[in-house]
């Protein structure tokens, strides 16, 4: 303000005393006039230089640096950096939230009123097969037409999810997502898909489970209560009702045995991998899976079986001792139980490379099909129903081999084709096995590393 007051009265005096020297008292007043003149005239110059900075985006330096119009510049310029400092805070908060949403895992779908994509995270993208640059304002309904989508995107109750195959459906690899429609501002919805596949699939599993398990109990208690009645109603002689009670005392075997093996699995699952401090000798487990083989073979009469066993006298391996046990048993009494008389078993432990181990059991029996190997570890998975129930199965022990195995760090390997028998091996981590080296004639052994 200073600088225009000061401004006008400098021309003023320059016009006055220009005038007063060219014609006194009447050049004074017209010199003061045309000071005035020339004032205005340069300060409408500077607001019109003023004005066409602005019109021009005020991005340049401003062409007027002091004054009224400087100062105007000077704070026009301040509340455009001001401004565009906060859009641009704006802009990255919103890029920091869309980065956040795009590292969802779930899917996520911004729709206009008219159920057009505004925006789509990739993982929408890879549920639903859209493309975000490409689908963005598209209709939903246009571009996912599943009718179960179609029913529920037409009503108005969306308290509730739709679950829908997704895009990447393949038929050994069902992908099922879980849809559902957020309503929120003037009518816009949000889109959530959730991949429930796995919950969808360990639902099926649950359920398959206890149909198994119900129908697995079911017969020998149907057989029970058979016996039971008929003890109960028909008058039987003393070697009636002998045969009867054994053949009772068979079935509610077959029960326990059933019971034994659901709670062997569960505790498998629910316990911690066992540590691989305790050590056990590999001889003796095979001393005792022979012990167990031979006695099956007797029982189910088939002694004529012939066994190979061969274990080697140093080797040890560490886990659970009694878990091992039955993991190799229940190879063995497999064997035994599917390979008709005559047929040969050979149990044997042998190192492999890099310090593994392997424990195999092979039979001559009658071999298993490509398609049942997948399956054979999965619970209650028979490829013959009939001999596995005859000798005592309950189509679990594969399922337990399995655990025990992957809990001590090792594989179960299946090997087998029909008519060429089957190979059943635990291969276990060098981190698992040792052999001790005996010093000749001392009675304590001590470990070194397995060498293949
Ligand atoms: P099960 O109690 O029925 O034997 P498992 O889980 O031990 O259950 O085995 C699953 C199925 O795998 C068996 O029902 C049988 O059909 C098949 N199987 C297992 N071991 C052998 C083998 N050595 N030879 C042929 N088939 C086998």
């Amino acid at each position: 303000m200073l600088w225009r007051i000061s401004s006008f009265l400098l021309c003023q005096v320059a016009g006055g005393l220009g005038g007063w020297l060219l014609a006194r008292e009447r050049g004074a007043i017209a010199g003061l006039v045309a000071g005035g003149l020339v004032w205005l005239l340069l300060d409408l110059a500077r607001g019109g230089r003023f004005v066409r900075w602005l019109r021009q985006g005020a991005e340049s330096d401003p062409p007027v640096g002091v004054g009224l119009w400087g100062e105007a510049a000077d704070r026009v310029r301040r509340a455009l950096r001001a401004r565009e400092r906060s859009a641009e805070e704006a802009t990255d908060r919103l890029q920091a939230f869309l980065a956040a949403i795009q590292a969802s895992p779930n899917g996520v779908v911004l729709l206009d009123p008219d159920g057009r994509i505004e925006w789509s995270n990739q993982t929408a993208a890879h549920h639903l097969g859209i493309d975000p640059q490409r689908d963005l304002m598209q209709a939903i309904g246009n571009l996912l037409r599943e009718p179960a989508f179609s029913a529920y995107n037409a009503q108005n109750d969306y308290s509730h999810d739709v679950v829908i195959p997704g895009r990447d459906t393949a038929p050994g690899r069902p992908l099922r997502l879980s849809v559902q429609l957020h309503p929120y501002g003037q009518g816009r919805k949000l889109l959530l898909s959730r991949d429930v596949t796995g919950v969808e699939q360990a639902e099926t599993m649950r359920r398959d489970f206890v149909a198994n398990v119900s129908h697995e109990i079911r017969t020998p208690l149907t057989v029970l209560g058979g016996f039971i009645e008929t003890l109960q109603n028909l008058p039987l002689s003393p070697a009636e009702q002998t045969r009867y009670l054994a053949l009772m005392a068979q079935q509610a075997g077959r029960m326990q045995t059933l019971v034994s093996d659901l709670l062997t699995l569960s505790r498998l699952e629910g316990s911690p991998p066992p540590g691989a401090g305790e050590w056990t000798p590999v001889a003796a487990l095979l001393a005792q899976c022979e012990q167990d083989a031979r006695a099956l073979s007797a029982v189910l009469g088939k002694s004529s079986h012939e066994f190979a066993f061969d274990a080697p006298q140093a080797m040890e391996v560490a886990g659970a001792g009694p878990e091992l046990l039955s993991a190799m048993s229940n190879l063995v009494s497999n064997a035994v139980r599917y390979t008709p008389v005559g047929g040969r078993i050979q149990v044997q432990w042998r190192p492999l490379s890099e310090g593994r181990a392997e424990f195999s059991v092979r039979d001559t029996g009658p071999g298993i099909a490509p398609e049942h190997l997948p399956r054979l570890t999965e619970r209650f998975y028979r490829v013959d129903r009939s001999r596995s129930r005859e000798t005592g199965g309950t189509g679990l022990g594969l399922a337990i081999v399995k655990h025990v195995v992957q809990r001590h760090g090792g594989e179960l390997r299946i090997d087998s084709a029909p008519g060429a028998g089957s190979t059943f091996s635990l291969v276990f981590p060098a981190s698992r096995v040792r052999t001790l080296r005996r010093s000749p004639g001392a009675a304590d052994a001590r470990p070194a590393t397995a060498t293949p």
